[in-house]
């Protein structure tokens, strides 16, 4: 295929502005798929895709279609809809030379609109702006081209007005493609030079590798070298997507498709990773780090017994998940588990639900915790380390501040997109967040874009939903990764009668222990049982108690039913009583059942 008749795109948008919808559109006019079957997005493979709307993994598909006497390959790349997967889609974009920016018509520029068109303009991508819905009886496109030429600086009259639903106007996004996206810029002479830009994992094969080839020529046989771990493979298959694999002898520079070469997980094709030829290594693509984690959290199963089970549900999904980091943990109330890493809140979140829904396994979840960093003082505390700075995970691990000379936190850019009634409220809210305002602006009469710095952990806990109730679902919100700011972070204890429960023990920003300590107390109070005598709940900053709650004395006496008499009955009881005990975990002398600690530690 002539390179000059080939182009790759992506197509990015806010949540359910109709980026699925247009690809179906697309597979359906240039005659990759049926379109009497119901082609309700095809792309969107997975069952908690198509429940919340969004894409976790990127399909791809290649089209064929004439245009004035030629023929030409389309390659569309699909990435991740969501902030979360920003690294993926920023990695899935750069195998692209334009995309297709989706807007509603209604709904306008939302915060992702505008986290995604950076991503593309970063990447210094041709954008074609598409203004989808324009059936909807309260589409209003001049007024989204507008919000498009102030926020984008994109003229106007470059706007492709059409309805995905009804397939309006679809034809000319075709022709915008080919007209306005070049094609990618390849030498099939050079050697190999092949970027990875996603990968899955399938039980009979290994890894598939979706690729796009800058430079060479690949085939069956081939061996090939990963730039990123050294490793070498033989090539087994390639082919192209249709949107199914379809395999081919080879695959030519300027081409899209997969590869199959005898990987056995996910972590040997990470995304942004090049393949090259053995003895022919070239310049690696630019780019690749590997994904990090920002958001942590236990995980453990409700019952032990289904430790193993849930073992294996979680080794299946993240063969699949090169972004999920996995460490073994344990907690004193809560028994064997896990701490798990992930990109963000949602890709926490869409993580469990899928071992919910696809391995049936029943699990707690602790509070999602963000990597906090310590810049050591103590030679002794860095000897130990081996090296100055420590990122903490595990609020146990947490420096005395007497041995660092600062604590740092992870901080993110927000976006924030609101109709201008409820700046007001939404400003007080992340103030309350210790956010920093950056940036203010209105992309039209009544809608108002905010930029805000936030501290990551102010808004891994309830912050979107705070959002949207205070706007009544209006606003919009999407951030970026800002690096890290000083914090002057502290450990706090929880104690019952004067004892360290030690799965409470949390890191927490000076100005919020008050609040955070005190909400803590307030919870245990109301789940923990009450005992034969007084418990004092309180929270702590090293010997500062900063909140206190009391859990008045009761006495439970199981005997107390039995009149004297029937021994048997007598010792039935107190080996039930015992057996109870069993679950519980003792605190000094105080005994804390195991659902008082999933209550406490779990997300709400
Ligand atoms: P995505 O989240 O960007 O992939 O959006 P979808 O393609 O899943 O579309 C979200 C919703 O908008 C679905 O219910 C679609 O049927 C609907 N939708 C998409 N395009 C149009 C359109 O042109 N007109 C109307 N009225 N609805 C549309
Ligand atoms: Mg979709």
């Amino acid at each position: 295929f002539p390179v000059e008749n080939i182009r790759n795109f992506s197509i990015i948008a806010h949540v359910d502005h109709g980026k699925s919808t247009l690809a179906d559109r697309l597979l359906e006019l240039t005659g990759t798929i049926d379109k009497t079957k119901n082609n309700k997005q095809v792309l969107d493979k997975l069952q908690v895709e198509r429940e919340r709307g969004i894409t976790v993994k990127a399909q791809t598909a290649s089209l064929f279609h004439d245009c004035e006497g030629k023929q030409y390959l389309l390659n569309l790349i699909d990435t991740p809809g969501h902030v979360d997967f920003s690294y993926e889609v920023s990695r899935s974009l750069s195998a692209c030379q334009g995309v297709l920016l989706v807007v509603d018509a209604n709904e306008g520029i939302q915060a992702q609109t505008v986290a995604n068109f950076f991503l593309a303009f970063e990447a210094q991508l041709s954008v074609i702006p598409v203004i989808n819905k324009i059936d909807l009886k309260n589409a209003d496109p001049e007024r989204v081209e507008n919000q498009i030429e102030k926020v984008f600086d994109i003229p106007s009259d470059e706007c492709i007005k059409i309805s995905a639903k009804l397939g309006t106007n679809v034809e000319s996004v075709l022709q915008a493609i080919i007209e306005r996206i070049p094609p990618p810029k390849v030498d099939r002479k050079n050697p190999l030079r092949a970027l990875v830009f996603d990968s899955t994992f399938d039980h009979y094969r290994g890894v598939v590798a979706n690729v796009a080839l800058f430079d060479g020529v690949v085939s069956k046989g081939d061996k090939i070298v990963s730039a990123h771990t050294q490793k070498v493979y033989e090539v087994n298959e390639v082919g192209v997507l249709n949107p199914n694999e379809q395999p081919t002898h080879k695959l030519y520079a300027g081409q899209v498709g997969y590869l199959i070469a005898g990987m056995k997980d996910v972590t040997e094709a990470q995304i942004g990773d090049t393949l090259h030829l053995r003895k022919q290594p070239v310049e690696p693509l630019p780019g690749f780090k590997s994904a990090k984690p920002m958001v942590f959290a236990g995980i453990y199963p409700v019952d032990q017994s289904e430790y193993n089970n849930l073992k294996s549900a979680i080794e299946k999904l993240t063969l699949n998940d090169s972004s999920v980091t996995v460490h073994r943990d344990s907690s004193l109330a809560l028994g064997a588990g896990w701490r798990l890493g992930f990109l963000g809140l949602l890709h926490m979140e869409v993580f469990n639900q899928r071992l919910e829904q696809e391995y049936n396994a029943s699990v707690i979840l602790t509070t999602p915790t963000v990597p906090y960093k310590a810049v050591l003082s103590s030679s002794k505390l860095i000897k130990e380390y081996r090296e100055k700075e420590i990122t903490i995970i595990n609020p146990a691990q947490f420096p005395d501040k007497s041995k660092v000379t600062e604590y740092l936190e992870p901080v993110v850019l927000g976006t924030i997109i609101t109709p201008d009634e409820y700046t007001g409220k939404i400003m007080m809210l992340c103030q309350a967040r210790r956010a920093v305002q950056k940036n203010m602006m209105f992309i039209d009469q009544n809608r108002v874009m905010l930029k805000y710095l936030f501290p990551l952990n102010e808004i891994v806990v309830d912050f979107y939903d705070s959002l949207k109730s205070l706007s009544s679902g209006y606003a919009s919100f999407d951030y970026e990764d800002a690096g890290y700011q000083t914090a002057e972070l502290v450990k706090m204890d929880i104690l019952l009668n004067g004892n360290i429960v030690e799965e409470l023990v949390t890191v927490v920003h000076k100005d919020k222990a008050h609040s955070i300590g005190k909400a803590m107390c307030e919870r245990l109070k109301d789940c923990l049982p009450r005992q034969l005598f007084e418990i004092a709940i309180q929270a702590s900053i090293g010997s500062k108690i900063i909140a206190r709650e009391t859990v008045k004395a009761y006495r439970k006496n199981v005997l107390a039913k039995c009149y004297g008499g029937d021994i048997t009955r007598k010792m039935k009881l107190l080996k039930r009583q015992a057996e109870g005990k069993k679950k519980l975990r003792k605190i000094g002398n105080i005994e804390v059942p195991k659902d008082t600690f999933i209550k406490v530690l779990k997300t709400q």
